[in-house]
Formats: C-alpha cells, sequence, structure tokens
C-alpha cells in the first residue's frame, strides 16, 4: 500500500485534542489554511500546513493527491442508527401529527412491532440490499463510522440474522461499522404476557455469550480469515450494556433487570 501526502486542502480541520469540546470550545476547529496530510497505510502520520508537510523525508517518497482546493475534515460518527430495518414506517409520522398515540399505532398494528414481524419474515439479502442503499447516503453526507443495533428480531434466529447482515456489510464497504446487539429493544409479542421469561431467556443467552455479534464474527474469522489484514471488527464474549434512548422511552424495568441481572 503507497504512503500518501495529501495536498490541495484550502482549510484542513483537525479537531484536534483529546477530550471532547463542550461550550466555547466547539468554535475551535484546529483549523489550518493550505494544509497537507501524510497517510501510511491507514493512519495519518502527519498533519500540517503543507510547506512543512511536503518537506518531510516520507513526503517526498510518496503518492501525491492534489485536492484542488476543497475543505478537509475528519468523516462524521453516528453513533445511534437502526441500520436494519425490513420497511419504512414513515406513514406513522402522519398518524402522529393528525393527534395518534404511539400505543394506538401499536394497537392498530404499527410501530415497532409491525417492524419486528415484517423483519422476522425479511430475507437476510434483502435486508442488506436495502441496508446497503443507506450506507451510501451515509457516505455522501460524510458519515465514515457508525453505531448500528439488532433488535428488530426478537428472537435468537432473527437477531443474529441482522447481526450476520451488520458484520457482512462491515467488512463488505468501506464504512466502519460497530455492532449493538439490542435484543431487549422492546418485550416480543409472544412474550408480551410474561416479560421475565424473554429477560430470562436473554440472561441464559449472555452466560453462554451466544448473544455477542463478535462471538459468530470471531469464529467465522477463525475459520476464513480476513485477507489484507484489516482490523477486526470483534467484541468481548459477553455483553455488554449499554443505554439506549429513543423518543419517549424509558428503560423499561426489564430491560434494567437484564443490564443489572447477574
Ligand atoms: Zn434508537
Amino acid at each position: 500500500m503507497p504512503d500518501w501526502l495529501i495536498t490541495g486542502c484550502s482549510e484542513l480541520l483537525t479537531l484536534r485534542g483529546s477530550v471532547p469540546r463542550r461550550g466555547r470550545a466547539l468554535a475551535e476547529l484546529g483549523l489550518i489554511r493550505d494544509g497537507a496530510l501524510l497517510v501510511h497505510g491507514d493512519r495519518i502520520t502527519a498533519v500540517g500546513p503543507r510547506r512543512r508537510i511536503e518537506r518531510l523525508k516520507e513526503a517526498r517518497r510518496a503518492e501525491k493527491l492534489d485536492f484542488g482546493g476543497r475543505v478537509v475534515l475528519p468523516g462524521f460518527v453516528d453513533s445511534h442508527t437502526h441500520l436494519i430495518f425490513p420497511s419504512s414506517r414513515a406513514a406513522e409520522y402522519e398518524q402522529r401529527i393528525s393527534g395518534k398515540t404511539y400505543a394506538q399505532i401499536a394497537r392498530a398494528g404499527g410501530g415497532i412491532r409491525s417492524t419486528v414481524t415484517n423483519l422476522r419474515r425479511a430475507s437476510s439479502s434483502s435486508l442488506r440490499d436495502r441496508a446497503r442503499a443507506h450506507l451510501r447516503q451515509f457516505a455522501a453526507h460524510g458519515t465514515t463510522t457508525l453505531e448500528a443495533k439488532s433488535g428488530y428480531g426478537l428472537d435468537w434466529k432473527s437477531e443474529l440474522k441482522i447481526l450476520d447482515v451488520l458484520h457482512q456489510l462491515h467488512q463488505q464497504q468501506p464504512l466502519d461499522i460497530a455492532c449493538t446487539f439490542l435484543g431487549a429493544h422492546v418485550v416480543p409479542p409472544e412474550f408480551r404476557r410474561r416479560p421475565d421469561a424473554y429477560v430470562d431467556l436473554l440472561r441464559a443467552a449472555r452466560a453462554h455469550g451466544r448473544g455477542s455479534p463478535g462471538d459468530r464474527a470471531a469464529r467465522r474469522e477463525r475459520r476464513s480469515p480476513r485477507k489484507g489484514g484489516r482490523r477486526r471488527h470483534t467484541r468481548s464474549r459477553t455483553l455488554k450494556c449499554r443505554l439506549h434512548f429513543a423518543a419517549g422511552l424509558l428503560l423499561s424495568p426489564w430491560s434494567r433487570a437484564l443490564c443489572s441481572g447477574a
């Protein structure tokens, strides 16, 4: 893989710093006019004013890429997506605007549970094709890394179908995808009258480490290591809990039970 010297950055935004910016610091972009970058493999090894970067020894033997006076900035990170879903529920927005509550829409067969029903029926390839189109949109708007969660399957087969599709997409296209297992998104319809039983099921899976997308990914990668030495996309063997906030949704007691459980 060649080294790259990237020039022609009329404004280069480094956003340099070790902590997230807050308040006034948000206006400080670490801006370098007429900046340049030196890239080795998949790492930026030098950044600064063009005249300084061009004089570096490594810059002289690097391939040159001139951006022709564009603004250059780090890719956006989208920390919360539900990338894999079977069909749009945009029509429900119209119902909400016209005064229906989420509970009324759900009772009429809409809401998350309708997505769950459709996702269970959907093929992996249709889910993958839909997600791929959305990933192209993410890329067009500057997002290079995104978190994506399961949680529309709510049974093992369907949750793993989602996680497998996410893992495949991570490998097959340039955006980085960090998977989250969200088996406790909502209580699945077949457990509606006994949510504790679903918590027990998830706990049992957690105890066996089956819920981790990294588990399956790691097993598969051991069988067929990826070419090109790209970073492995695996996670620990145990489920870690993260809070998931959605409009009008608080973490329900049974979700808390799962997170705080043994
Ligand atoms: Zn969400």
